[in-house]
Formats: structure tokens, sequence, C-alpha cells
């Protein structure tokens, strides 16, 4: 083929693929992040600040945006337009089930769009949590996988040390709501030392997870204080923080806790976003200074029936997370916890989700859907089918585009041969 017919090929190809994300093209900008509703947040932010009459100063310290979380329905309704039967859902949900957000996090809803909104159906109690058809307080058995204080233990190398039951707010489709208590209760030193100790009497364990609740809710001091026994652990190689409060109160990342982290490395934190209103300004700033600081950020997202069960809107989240440095990892299926079967989708939904991004976009913005399955047996990952077919010695892929094509499945099995390369002297 001549150079001028390759070419006309190779722009036929060209149009054909935009033509496969035309669809997504038409709608990407009717997503809205954060980012692009600034002036819009900005707004709801004044309005906030002046009722509680916060300087400029206290709305920019996390300890602020968490001593004044709003979890009443007196103080919410100055905000949001609640008619009285939906205050009462509210009251009486509280009653069983924490709820309380951050004035930033509050900032985020259009009041507009009330129960439509994604922050709302993340933060704020709807009657839903009252159908109970089915679902437990603890389907992962984490009671089960519990060989020291704070400690959850599922796989051979990896373990998760609980170090607080507080966060920045309280998520609706929290999975772990039944060690959400009334009040804050960070766990004493004596308890965090049991669970140091356990790592230590381990050397299998290479890599541990500190969450909560969210870690990031403890204080500096506390979490310097973690980092420096447990690095003193020498098997120990990498520790990762888990945190919403990137999302929930992005102010918790200041320049003396960055300092302090890089004392640390390697230390990764993973953070939870799950709809592109999330992405703001300031949750941008929060993760551009950890990811200066030398920390990688990984997202994990759940996924939540009406909030983002829609492969658009995982694309432009996971697309926009890129922008600010942190880098999708999974996606998980919301587990049957009791009071948020509500927010579950079928597998097939987050499968479906996948298939419409492998191919259709960077690998860098695709994570692994995962199912975690019931009693605590471990992350199980759930993918398309792309291997379509098996016969001898040769598969049948199935590519992103549904194309079929065979491909050789034979190992190469020459066996190098030293005497031909033997010196002749
Ligand atoms: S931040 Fe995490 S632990 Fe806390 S309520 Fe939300 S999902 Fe649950």
């Amino acid at each position: 083929m001549d150079k001028k017919a390759l070419r006309e090929k190779s722009l036929k190809r060209a149009s054909e693929l935009k033509s496969r994300i035309q669809d997504y093209l038409d709608v990407k900008d009717q997503i809205k992040t954060g980012i692009e509703q600034k002036e819009k947040i900005q707004e709801r932010q004044k309005t906030i600040k002046e009722f509680f009459k916060a300087t400029e100063e206290e709305w920019n310290d996390w300890h602020w945006q968490i001593k004044n979380r709003i979890s009443d329905t007196k103080t919410l309704s100055h905000f949001i337009t609640l008619p009285d039967e939906e205050k009462k859902v509210i009251d009486q949900i509280g009653e069983t089930y924490r709820w309380g957000i951050s004035p930033y996090y509050l900032s985020l809803i259009d009041p507009e769009l009330g129960v439509e909104d994604p922050v709302y159906l993340q933060s704020i109690p709807t009657s839903n949590e009252l159908v109970v058809e089915s679902g437990e307080s603890d389907p992962m058995l984490e009671r089960e996988t519990n060989p020291a204080d704070c400690i959850t233990r599922r796989y051979p190398d990896r373990l998760i040390i609980y170090a607080t039951n507080q966060c920045g707010m309280y998520c609706r489709h929290c999975q772990r709501r039944r060690n959400i208590g009334e009040v804050d209760k960070p766990k004493s030193k004596e308890e965090l030392m049991n669970a140091i100790n356990y790592v230590r009497e381990n050397p299998e364990i290479r890599d541990v997870l500190i969450t909560g609740g969210d870690s990031l809710t403890l204080g500096d001091d506390r979490i310097d204080w973690i980092l420096t026994e447990l690095r003193k652990i020498p098997h120990l190689e990498i520790i990762r923080l888990g945190s919403r409060m990137l999302v929930t109160v992005p102010q918790r990342v200041t320049e003396d806790f960055c300092n302090m982290i890089k004392k640390h490395h390697p230390i990764f934190i993973n953070t939870h976003f799950n709809h592109p209103a999330e992405i703001t300004e300031e949750s941008k700033k929060a993760c551009e200074m950890l990811a200066n600081s030398g920390v990688p950020l990984g997202n994990q997202a759940v996924l939540l029936r009406k909030i983002n069960d829609d492969p658009f809107i995982m694309k432009k989240m996971n697309q926009e997370l890129l922008k600010i440095r942190v880098r999708p990892y999974y996606i998980f299926h919301a587990k049957a916890v009791a009071g948020t079967e509500h927010f579950r989708t079928s597998v097939d939904k987050g499968v479906e989700i996948i298939r419409n991004l492998r191919g259709y976009t960077s690998g860098l913005a695709i994570p692994t859907f995962i199912v975690n399955a019931p009693g605590g047996k471990g992350k199980t990952p759930m993918v398309p089918e792309y291997l379509a077919d098996r016969g001898d010695g040769t598969i049948t892929l199935k590519t992103w585009e549904g194309l079929e094509i065979p491909y050789s499945n034979k190992e190469y099995d020459y066996d190098y041969d030293e005497d031909l390369f033997e010196d002749e002297d």
C-alpha cells in the first residue's frame, strides 16, 4: 500500500475511533465537577460562614470543620429546604444511625436538586434507610478476623489497623456503620500498641493499612507516633492511610501534615471520591499537596445506585481524578449492610461500567471492579469476558470493540543449546 493509501486508511480509522466516544462527548459537559461549579459553591460557603459567624481562618481549619459538623435538622434546614415529614425521617434515622456533615461538604450540595443531588444522597439520611429488607451489620465478619486489638487480617502479607471510629462526615452508604458510635472514640495508645506489636511479631506482614473511621481525623502527633512505632519494624515495607477527609474536609491537608508524612515514606494514601461533584478547588489542592510530598494517591469508589451507577459519570470522575493526581484504584460493589441496601446495584452494572471504560479511555483511568466475598474471604475482581473461546493451542480474543480474533496460546519450547556457542579452541 502506498503512503497516500496508508494515510487515508489511518484517517478512516481515526474517524471511526472518534465516533466510538461521541455519545460521551455529547454529555460530558453536563456532568459537572465541583471545580466547574466553583462560583455556586463559593456563594453557598459565604452563606454558611455567615450563619456560623466563621472567619476565613476558622473555615480553613479542619478542627473547626469537624467541631461544627451539622447533625440536627434545625441547623440543616437553614441551608436546605426540608419538609416536616423529611425532618421527622432524618430525626428518626439519627436515633439509630449517626449522621453529621462538615460545613465544607454541605456547601457542595445544590439545594435546588435536593434528594437528586449526589452529595445530598451520600450525606443526609433518607427514608430508604428505614427499609430493612435484608442486610447485616457485619457481612464481612470483621469480628472473626480480629487476631489482636484494632486489627482485621484477611490476607497473608497485610492487614488493617483501625485507629479511630471518627470521620469527617458520616456517609449514608458506610459499610462499617456499626463502628460509628454516638461519640468519637479514637483508639487508646495501649490498644494501638497491641496492634503494632502484632505486626512486629508476624514477620510476613509487609503492608499495613491504617484506617477507621477515617485515619486523618487523628491529630498529626498521634499519626506521627503510630508511623514512628511502625517504622521501627524492619520487615514492614509500606504503610497506607485510608481517608475520605480529602473529599469531606480537605482542609485537613496542611503543610505541617505533609512535612510529618515525608519523614515516614513510603506512605500511600487511598481516598474515596464517588462523584465528579466532589472534585473541587479545595480537594484538588489537598491532593496536589500530598502528591508534591511524594505520596502516591489512589481512589476507592463505591458503586452507588442513583449516584454513580453510570459509565459516563464514572468515566468523567476517573479522568478528572487523574488531573488532580489521584489514580483510580478500585470500584467496590456495595456490600449487604443493613440500612444501605437502597444504594446497591447489580454486579452486572459494575461489569458494564468497566466494559465501557476499557479501550474507551486510558488504562490509568480504569480501576478494578471488586466484589468483596462474604465472610471476609477477600476481594474478588469482576471483569468483562475478553477471552471468547479456547482451542488447541489457540484462544479467541474479544477486543474492547467486540471483535473476535484468534491468538496463539502456544508456549515457546526451544531450549538454548550451549554447544552452539562453545569456544572452538
Ligand atoms: S468516611 Fe469511610 S468509614 Fe467514615 S462514614 Fe464514610 S465510608 Fe464510613
